[in-house]
């Protein structure tokens, strides 16, 4: 017979698919990273899994405890399926402009979802970091994973996803693009790839609203690039712990619209229905064409299932409600 023993050994080995409509007049090799075949449809599956692992391991969380976590919704799920299968009760608090569908989805799989206002400063009491802060100190035998500084999401990266991507690749990738959210896939990644070869480029995805790539070329954190966004998963208003800014050669920053209209490309043009911040990395990555070459290898990280945004970016009402359409 040939079955796994719980659904979180389906967890990684995601395969890596050649993009081939959207990049024709490319002539390098551009290869996607498709991270919804997790058992989660997310990358953040795998990352769920190890920092429940970990906080075991340092006794953070024990038997019949509360998982605490902020989310734009995938780490939830990626917890939950550690939460089930462990049996941890489990509380998320997730800003109000995630799709519906996330939302439904943690509810499905058991999770108490608190929602918050999106339009608040990351140390407004009333943020989602905040309340799930407090919530960790009111709830005795809770856990906060804190997926933002704890530093078990980039080692995950580190031992997973960065060497299938050598393995996959044969050793020939040149150029990794990532969206950065917490900064641990392209940090994990990038660990772990410069350390086969240092030569390999590691350029992080940004949004418009976001510190990020103003912070890596300056060094400034501004507070006037901050403004809400559209872009799910990525992008930031803090400075996280699992950020190596090291690592990334450079951020490309995207915009909701542009985002938004490769999305759909990838679905209509490679049969790949995506997730939001996969339209972001895929676009940054033809606003930066020009710098590869002919027989450069370039992977790109698809984080998540297209499904999770059917009534955004595949509704054509909140399409043209956002101006896109
Ligand atoms: N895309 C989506 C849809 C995400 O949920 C996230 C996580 N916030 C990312 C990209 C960014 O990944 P990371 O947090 O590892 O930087």
């Amino acid at each position: 017979m040939e079955y796994v023993k719980n659904i979180t050994e389906l967890v990684g080995n995601t395969p890596l698919v050649k993009i081939n409509s959207i990049t024709k007049n490319i002539e390098s090799t551009i290869l996607a990273k498709l991270e919804s075949y997790n058992p989660g449809h997310s990358i953040k599956d795998r990352i769920g899994i190890q920092m429940i692992k970990d906080a075991e391991e340092k006794k953070l969380l024990k038997k019949g405890g509360v998982i605490i976590e902020s989310t734009s919704g995938n780490t939830g799920m990626g917890l939950a399926l550690a939460a089930i299968k462990k049996g941890y009760k489990m509380i998320v608090t997730m800003p109000d402009k995630m799709s519906i569908e996330k939302i439904d989805i943690l509810k499905a799989m058991g999770v108490k979802v608190i929602i918050t206002p999106t339009n608040v400063t990351a140390d407004n009491p009333q943020s989602y970091y905040s309340v799930a802060k407090r919530l960790s100190i009111e709830i005795k035998n809770s856990f906060y994973v804190n997926q933002y500084d704890n530093l078990a999401n980039r080692k995950t990266h580190y031992k997973t996803t960065g060497p299938e991507i050598w393995r996959q690749t044969d050793g020939k990738i040149t150029h990794l693009i990532a969206g950065v959210g917490t900064g641990g896939t392209i940090t994990g990644c990038a660990m772990f790839l410069k350390e086969k070869n240092s030569n390999i480029q590691i350029w992080g995805i940004d949004t418009y609203g976001s510190v990020y790539k103003k912070f890596h070329e300056t060094g400034v954190f501004d507070k006037d690039e901050i403004y809400s966004y559209t872009t799910e998963g990525i992008g930031e208003d803090i400075i996280p712990k699992n950020v190596d800014f090291k690592l990334i050669d450079l951020f490309e920053k995207v915009t909701d619209k542009d985002a938004a209209i490769m999305t759909r490309r990838l679905a209509k043009e490679e049969g790949i229905l995506a997730g939001n911040s996969c339209g972001a990395a895929m676009a940054g990555l033809m606003q930066l064409k020009d710098k590869l070459k002919k027989n450069d290898i370039a992977v790109i990280i698809m984080p998540d299932h297209g499904s999770r945004y059917l009534g955004k970016v595949y509704n054509d009402s909140w399409m043209k409600k956002q101006n896109f359409i």
